[in-house]
């Protein structure tokens, strides 16, 4: 298997002026506001697929004026322009990540609750063989994995209170 994990060490672009994110909302034609600025910086530097309290605490740290409202709308507006991605992990929250060129996925560990990146080659072709198999051309698709590490009990994954030492 051709599983290529990704790095998960933050990006070094905190010293550059405009995060990633920001350059992108300009060129889609997104007036960007102060609020929106440090909003897409801290979409840009988290390597943790952030819900929107997640977001929302990281952005007042930087400028305390910034309200949970401003992060609801802006993280709208950002999804509607295209330049973050809406995920569903399968636990309620929806989280957060900033459109990156490089295509992944995700494997979710269910009792750590740890996001892993991954690519394969491998799945890529096989997902164009199945939808034309189906006599689809592929569009889009969507994948997460969920597990749990090899050798985990599984006891304590229906009710969190039992935790357990491994
Ligand atoms: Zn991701």
């Amino acid at each position: 298997m051709s599983v290529l994990a990704q790095g998960t060490a933050p990006d070094s672009v905190a010293t550059e002026t405009s995060s990633r994110l920001e350059l992108l909302c300009v060129e889609k034609g997104l007036r960007m506001t102060d609020h929106r600025r440090v909003i897409s910086r801290v979409l840009s530097d988290a390597t943790d697929h952030p819900d929107v309290e997640q977001v929302y605490h990281r952005a007042v740290e930087i400028d305390p004026h910034i309200s949970i409202a401003t992060v609801y709308r802006t993280i709208r507006l950002f999804e509607e322009a295209n330049v973050i991605e809406r995920l569903d992990f399968g636990d309620g929250r929806a989280r957060f990540e900033e459109n990156r060129d490089t295509h992944h996925h995700h494997l979710i560990d269910l009792h750590t609750g740890r996001v892993i990146e991954f690519q394969s080659l491998e799945l890529e072709v096989l997902k164009e063989k199945i939808a034309r198999t189906l006599g689809y051309e592929l569009i889009g698709h969507r994948l997460e994995l969920y597990g749990l590490r090899r050798g985990q009990p599984t006891a304590g994954l229906e009710s969190e209170s039992e935790c357990q030492e491994p």
